[in-house]
């Protein structure tokens, strides 16, 4: 926390060092000096992660009659990249500074802020923020973003997949990738997965998973890395179906554009926060109808989170052609084969991760002192209660605290601890987004010696409204069932007296 007066630093720099502190996310090899590429998931990041994951698998795949998962390999058959276009046109515009030798992406040079040595002030050097000119001369960035010195080259095109070596030779037969998406992975095994599950169009498969890009420039935290996760859906359609008069592939657009977009709000990202792209025309690939990009307002202004395609029947036909085998779908209907087109809502794990942090991270003021709250939403707060003892010296308040912990996380990620006083236990709760904390008292388990009876009660403290409540230790299971489902704490709280603070 900043003392009062000072600056504040930017919220990316908070979250960083929020993340570190408290267990979240860590730079990867960090002994060996890091990389800024890839990130390392502590205790509370991967909890964070998996949830994510599992709200998006269970919404999107379990609670869905027409979907269905998959777990497809990293390493795939070099042919799929030839087929699917990724060896001849995943590429990114590279430039190289011809002093200092940074690469940057052509068509991103222009989004970082840049260092400008201005002729107007005698060469003085300023930091100037991304896509303004100089304030002193009006010059706009020509040189390196980076040392403010340098030409840059002309860009060339840079294939953004890892190569890498199958088997014990290392020689061009063996050449094989890291996969770039897991989307290939679905369509190579789009036959598989229908005759298997004796699937009907309209149906989609799922899957999440790594993925591997050779960035550029990498950056912005865990906003883009090398080596990432996807959460993917193929939703494959009959081209020839239509809706309501409308061709059936762009209705479903259209529905899964408004479904993601409302997956998110329903996990607490605020709406405000959240927009859609439209992709125009010139941008589009050349296989796409549509594509619509969520957008999300990160720190470093309003960037893709999402993207939702009309891939139309590109992937199966390539696949079809380059492998030989029937990618198709026999319409009954109509008896006929029909190369299905595919709405692709294509999201990124870690991504997300970082726009709910953003999104839930407040610096409240509460009596007169500050707090740093995650209001993260319960099913995606890495731990859902903290069993706290309020003297760690009484024996009896401490073993009784485990006992609990020791019953609640039988159904929920719960934690103990006593390393602190109960003030800077709360904080240090709220500072990580746990929902619920429940203190152990005198009252609970009573004292002998003053012949004070115990009452076998504990105080449960919301962490949004910081309201408490007194709750028998017997209720607790069934009171963390309606909390941590679909029960309101105003509707819980109303049941049970309130707790003094
Ligand atoms: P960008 O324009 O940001 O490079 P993209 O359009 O190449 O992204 P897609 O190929 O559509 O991205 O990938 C789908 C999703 O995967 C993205 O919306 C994003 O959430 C995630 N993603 C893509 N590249 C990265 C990366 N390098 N690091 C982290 N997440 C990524």
């Amino acid at each position: 926390m900043p003392k009062p007066g000072a600056e504040s630093p930017p919220l990316m720099d908070k979250l960083v060092s929020l993340c570190k502190r408290r267990g979240f996310i860590f730079q990867s090899s960090e002994i060996y000096g890091g990389t800024g590429s890839v990130w390392d998931y502590g205790p509370l990041g991967v909890e964070l992660k998996n949830n994510i994951k599992r709200a998006w698998w269970r919404d999107n795949v379990r609670l869905r009659a027409d979907m269905v998962g998959l777990d497809a390999s990293i390493i795939m058959h070099p042919a799929v990249w030839k087929a699917s276009g990724h060896i001849d046109h995943f590429t990114d515009p590279m430039v190289d500074c011809r002093e200092c030798k940074r690469r940057f992406r052509a068509d991103k040079v222009d989004e970082t802020p840049w260092t400008h040595y201005c002729p107007a002030t005698k060469g003085n050097k300023f930091e100037i923020p991304a896509g303004e000119p100089c304030r002193h001369c009006q010059a706009r960035r020509t040189l390196c973003p980076e040392c403010g010195r340098g030409e840059l080259t002309a860009p060339r095109q840079f294939n953004l997949m890892f190569r890498t070596f199958m088997g014990a030779v290392e020689e061009d037969a063996s050449v094989t990738y890291l996969r770039p998406e897991t989307a290939q992975g679905i369509f190579v095994n789009f036959d598989n997965v229908l005759q298997s599950m004796r699937l009907k169009l309209p149906f989609g498969i799922a899957q999440i998973g790594k993925a591997f890009r050779n960035e550029i420039t990498p950056g912005n935290f865990i906003f883009r890395t090398r080596e990432f996760e996807q959460m993917e859906i193929e939703y494959f359609v009959n081209p020839n179906d239509t809706i309501d008069g409308r061709p059936a592939d762009e209705v479903m657009h259209d529905r899964w554009i408004q479904d993601r977009l409302a997956w998110y709000t329903r996990y607490g990202m605020r709406p405000e926060n959240l927009r859609l792209r439209e992709h125009e025309k010139d941008e589009l690939a050349h296989y796409a109808k549509r594509t619509a990009d969520i957008e999300y307002k990160f720190p470093i202004g309003w960037s893709e989170l999402e993207g939702i395609a009309n891939r139309t029947d590109f992937d199966l036909k390539q696949h079809a052609q380059a492998s030989g085998k029937a990618l198709t779908y026999f319409d009954d209907e109509r008896k006929a084969h029909v190369v299905p087109y595919v709405i692709e809502p294509s999201a990124g794990a870690d991504r997300s991760v970082l726009a709910f942090l953003v999104d839930a991270y407040r610096e409240e003021e509460v009596r007169g002192e500050k707090r740093v709250v995650l209001r993260l939403h319960r099913e995606l707060a890495p731990v859902k209660v903290a069993v706290l003892p309020l003297l760690k010296k009484r024996a009896d308040i401490v073993s009784r605290a485990h006992e609990i912990r020791a019953r609640l996380a039988r159904d929920w990620v719960t934690v103990y601890d006593d390393t602190a006083a109960i003030g800077r236990l709360y904080r240090r709760q709220d500072e990580v987004g746990t929902p619920y904390c429940v203190t152990v008292d005198v009252r609970t388990v009573g004292d002998t010696d003053k012949g004070e009876a115990a009452d076998g009660r504990v105080t449960i403290r919301e962490r949004d409204s910081m309201e408490q409540i007194r709750v028998p230790v017997a209720d607790l299971p069934h009171v963390f069932q309606q909390l941590l489902g679909d029960v309101s704490w105003a509707q819980v709280a109303a049941a049970y007296p309130p707790a003094e603070n």
